[in-house]
């Protein structure tokens, strides 16, 4: 059995705000261990169940938190960017399931820790075909483009519910409880690898319950972007729509083509060195 695990810090126990999540903030070193003991502790209850093979994707900020070392000798990891599948890449029809680690509420809902799509500086809001469209969402059309279900979600608990209510039932492991975008009730690392650990046996033991998660093509994806510019810009692109001041129109194949969009906008400079 192949399992691949894509991991976010936001939704990692006793994340609530940048200091945890980015390399100058005053927590950041401990939290990168924090957040490698819940991918770690979702491996090692994998192993236990039965799964012989993991490939992990470092999908926060960088793609490079995740202590490498840490990892045990049979897993293999994905880092830094840019990559066409996004948070999802090395990703195939081989996989038996897919977790998702340590994830976070979309722009288009009004709770969860760090809430936002992409960039919290940049997006408002992501639709496909209409569906409002958080990380795990797009995320999980990719894993399903290649007929892979989603099997388990951990973070706060508006993202398991959220991220459940659009899956389907999942298993879900919620590490804290959101009060606002920068505060949560959590737990604490130990527990939280505990409940990881729980979660992922019994996603795994049901493995053949789950259903990929598929929208009919052609997708149509609505971005909405917070500035004027990029907007104006984006529409110069062949197939791309202003349907409004702030949104953009894509049509797409399939997910795969939105996945290089998105990565494209979120990447691109001109100024890029090397
Ligand atoms: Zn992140």
């Amino acid at each position: 059995m192949k399992i691949y695990i894509s991991a976010d810090m936001e939704g990692i126990a006793g994340v609530v705000t940048d200091q945890q999540l980015n390399p100058d903030g005053f927590e950041y070193e401990r939290f990168r261990h924090f957040m490698t003991a819940e991918v770690n502790a979702c491996i090692d209850a994998a192993k236990k169940v039965g799964v012989s093979e993991i490939l992990v994707s470092d999908s926060h900020g960088n793609g490079q938190n995740i202590l490498l070392e840490k990892l045990p000798d049979e897993v293999m990891l994905v880092r830094s960017w840019p990559r066409v599948l996004g948070m999802m890449e090395g990703i195939d029809s081989s996989y038996d399931g897919v977790v998702f680690l340590g994830y976070h509420t979309g722009a288009d809902c009004k709770q969860g820790v760090r809430a936002h799509t992409m960039s919290s500086s940049s997006i408002t809001s992501v639709k496909i075909n209409n569906v409002v469209m958080s990380e795990a969402g797009i995320n999980a059309l990719i894993a399903g483009h290649f007929g892979v279900p989603v099997i388990l979600v951990t973070g706060d608990d508006i993202t398991v519910h959220e991220t459940k209510q659009m899956l389907g039932n999942i298993e879900g492991a919620v590490v804290k409880w959101a009060y606002s975008y920068h505060s949560a009730k959590n737990l604490t690392p130990d527990t939280a690898c505990k409940l990881v650990a729980d979660k992922t046996k019994a996603a795994i033991k049901r493995i053949n319950t789950f259903e990929p998660y598929t929208l009919k093509g052609p997708l149509v994806l609505d971005l909405s972007l917070k500035n004027y510019r990029p907007v104006e810009l984006l529409q110069y692109y062949p197939g791309v729509e202003r349907i409004s001041a702030h949104t953009i129109r894509l049509i797409a194949d399939d997910i795969i083509e939105i996945s290089k969009f998105l990565g494209f906008i979120m990447e691109y400079n001109i100024s890029l060195e090397p």
